[in-house]
């Protein structure tokens, strides 16, 4: 099959042949995507859904790459990326119409510029707000669902749904969509009300300062490799199980931050998948926890 075929079925974004993932995910790992897709507009997303399932072409969705672990040998089909499209930003009756691929930086930025509050906790999280919406990412400041108030997103077959976000299943890093497969393609937030933006900017660089002073710097990661268990710390029992600095080939549980796993500069996926398990392993041996990981391995995650 050849690329045209997407460009004659009306697809107007941005199609790559054989592009490494390594290069659109923070981890820096992983082979080739047979077809890597940047759609422009909603209409494009959804030529390519559509596309990918008469084609019978697996079709896997990827954000910022922050929170994802690719395979090696590359993916065969369609990566549909909305980072770098689908970057549509608007302030309407009060909230903020942010499409999918929109960093978390850029929302953070552009609540700021209208003296919207409540967007702090996200400016310093390295991935887009359709990321964000699925994963329902968060901190001690707030989460996706704290903001959210509907969500815009295509089914399999390229239909267009909108959901309030009272019926999104937000937990702890879940949303709806890790169980009723949805590629969410535009998401309206609201913020905690007006404030200076002094105020605002003062938050969201302590934020970011303090997320540095506890985060490995300049690292090849996908933050914190593990879920937080119930009344405890993932990093904590990594911390007391010997952990800290465990390598395989390139790569390491950082030594700054137990909880991430780091790329020391040629670790393969196969290197950091027997590390997570290296460290599941020594966590439930001699702490009786089994660390579940956070970390979306992107062929598990098969869309269509
Ligand atoms: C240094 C560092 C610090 C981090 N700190 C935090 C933190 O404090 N809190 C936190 O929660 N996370 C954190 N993360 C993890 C990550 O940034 C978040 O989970 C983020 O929300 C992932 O968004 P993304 O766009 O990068 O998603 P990706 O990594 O591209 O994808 C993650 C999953 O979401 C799915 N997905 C992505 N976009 C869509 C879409 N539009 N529709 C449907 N599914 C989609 C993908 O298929 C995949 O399964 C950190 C990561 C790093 C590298």
């Amino acid at each position: 099959m050849k690329a045209d075929v997407f460009v004659r079925a009306g697809f107007t974004g941005t199609v790559l042949l054989k592009e490494p993932l390594k290069r659109h995910c923070t981890f820096c790992i992983g082979g080739p995507a047979q077809f890597f897709l940047v759609p422009r507009s909603v209409e494009d997303a959804r030529v390519a859904l559509q596309l990918a399932g008469q084609e019978g072409l697996p079709l896997y969705i990827l954000g910022g790459g922050s929170n994802i672990l690719a395979p090696d040998e590359g993916l065969r089909g369609v990566v549909l990326c909305t980072r770098g499209g689908l970057e549509g930003l608007a302030f309407e009756d009060g909230l903020i119409r942010a499409g999918a691929g929109v960093t978390d930086e850029a929302l953070a930025e552009y609540a700021l510029e209208r003296n919207l509050a409540g967007f702090e906790w996200i400016f310093d999280i390295p991935g887009t707000v359709g990321g964000a919406v699925f994963m329902n990412a968060g901190n001690n400041e707030g989460d996706a669902a704290s903001n959210a108030t509907l969500v815009r997103w295509l089914d399999r077959g390229g239909v267009l749904h909108e959901t309030a976000a009272s019926d999104l299943d937000f937990s702890y890093r879940h949303s709806v969509f890790h169980s009723r497969p949805g590629l969410v393609v535009e998401a309206l937030l609201h913020g905690s009300g007006q404030d200076d933006p002094t105020a605002i900017r003062a938050r969201m660089d302590a934020g970011r300062a303090l997320r540095k002073s506890k985060f490995p710097a300049e690292a090849l990661c996908a933050g914190s490799v593990f879920k937080r268990p119930k009344g405890d710390y993932a990093g904590r029992l990594i911390e007391v199980s010997g952990c800290g600095g465990l390598k395989i080939g390139d790569a390491k549980v950082s030594e700054k931050h137990k909880g991430f796993i780091v790329n020391c500069g040629q670790a393969t996926g196969q290197e950091v998948r027997d590390l997570v398990r290296e460290v599941q392993r020594r966590v439930l041996d001699s702490q009786g926890v089994a660390l579940e990981p956070e970390v979306c391995l992107l062929e598990d995650k098969r869309f269509i």
